[in-house]
């Protein structure tokens, strides 16, 4: 974003319990480019700020200790606009596109924020309590940064509201359903990139039957048939489903009622084991990072690899029966995209459905990684939220 052009510019927040990432793209013509990306990481404790180029590279970094701290997510933002200042300089902010965990069962879609809609959004917070109230923070922080400029919200849940009854409800009593207690899925930005992205390369994919494995920290998976969600792993919360970097990921729920009626767990220490203390680095007690886990070679390390991979194999099986087979397995996140050996572990057994790694495509995390020939294509594709919280924003700034 140069100084002497007059650039309109478009920022996306992510705002997380700890931590705010952004990226700023520069709007041309009806296209967006990504100018810079960074974010501000351990808020409340002793903050770190970066800032990088389109190219990945550092321009900007810095450590706060705690006495010097800025405050809160307000505070983070601050520090981001300062820094972003004279990078934006000539640039005028159109409309500001945020990340929002729940948008429950009304919201299907991104939606410019508005009193009105910052009401339903908090009378949401009882079902994200980790999540929703640090989003809302971020839009609140950004509306006194920027007053009059068009905010967004983009949901997580939004793209699972194409599921049939059948595959969102729990097999309760439907008054349970009926005061909101269903399935509503998440990871729902990175579904729709993966799918927009598929579907502008090859049109046949866009039509396809695909189960997309989102496996960064948090990981679920998702059944999708002509573009739209049919099921996925994760539930009435990001704990469901497959286990995660800290998270376990799904549980009998007798678990839980044994963990508080005879352990005597408070439920808030249960919170805290489910959420932070189990998975990937519970299990392995190394890490919550795969590259850890595998360096580490520890018998428990090996064990909490193999779980993972078989829970994640099992319900890559179930996805597709869940949409009468399978046509593409594409794989994405951190986890997805990198880790080479755990790919491995995970297609290792799946030949029955078509499912066979080329080996050398694998381990070098080529695009394409399924033997050639087989029924079932096998996919790697970077995923992208923030790219995709922006093509909404400016898709409803350009209505409005
Ligand atoms: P988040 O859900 O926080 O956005 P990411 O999608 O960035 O997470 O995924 C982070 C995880 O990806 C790491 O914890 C690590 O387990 C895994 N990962 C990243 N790079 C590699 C790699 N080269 N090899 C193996 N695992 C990797």
């Amino acid at each position: 974003m140069s100084p002497e052009a007059k650039t309109d510019a478009l920022l996306v927040l992510n705002a997380g319990s700890s931590s705010l990432k952004f990226a700023v793209f520069a709007i041309e013509g009806r296209g967006l480019t990504q100018r810079y990306d960074g974010q501000m990481e351990g808020i409340g404790a002793a903050p770190h700020f970066i800032l990088r180029d389109a190219a990945g590279a550092r321009i900007a970094e810095r450590q706060f200790v705690a006495a010097e701290a800025p405050k809160g997510h307000e505070g983070a933002l601050g520090v981001i606009l300062e820094a972003l200042k004279p990078l934006l300089d000539g640039a005028t902010m159109r409309a500001i596109g945020h990340r929002v965990v729940h948008g429950g069962r009304d919201l299907s879609a991104p939606v410019m924020i508005t009193d009105a809609i910052m009401a339903k959004l908090r009378a949401l917070v009882p079902l994200a309590p980790l999540h929703q109230p640090h989003n809302l923070a971020g839009i609140e922080a950004a509306a006194r940064h920027f007053p009059g400029v068009a905010q967004i919200a983009c949901f997580d849940t939004a793209f699972h509201r194409t599921q049939g009854h059948a595959a969102a409800t729990f097999a309760l009593p439907p008054r349970f359903f009926d005061q909101g207690i269903l399935r509503y899925g998440f990871h729902g930005l990175s579904y729709e990139y993966i799918t927009r992205r598929l579907a502008a390369e090859d049109a046949a994919l866009g039509r396809a039957r695909l189960v997309v494995a989102h496996l960064g920290n948090g990981a679920s998976l998702c059944a999708i048939e002509g573009g739209q969600s049919r099921a996925t792993t994760m539930g009435f919360t990001a704990l469901d489903g497959v286990p995660m970097g800290t998270r376990s990921g799904q549980l009998d729920p007798g678990v839980v009622l044994h963990m508080l009626d005879s352990l005597q767990m408070t439920s808030s220490e249960i919170a805290h084991l489910l959420y932070h203390d189990s998975g990937l680095k519970g299990m392995s007690g190394v890490s919550q990072d795969v590259r850890a886990i595998e360096a580490a070679g520890t018998a428990a390390a090996e064990a909490a690899l193999d779980h993972f991979a078989f829970r994640v194999r099992r319900e890559i099986g179930a996805l597709a029966a869940s949409i009468g087979g399978m046509d593409a397995l594409v794989f994405t996140a951190g986890i997805g995209e990198n880790a080479h050996g755990l790919r491995a572990r995970i297609c290792a057994g799946l030949g029955f459905l078509g499912i066979n790694l080329d080996p050398e495509a694998n381990a070098a995390n080529r695009p394409e990684i399924g033997r050639a020939g087989d029924p079932v294509r096998v996919l790697i594709r970077p995923t992208d939220e923030e790219a995709m919280i922006a093509e909404h924003a400016l898709a409803l700034v350009e209505v409005a």
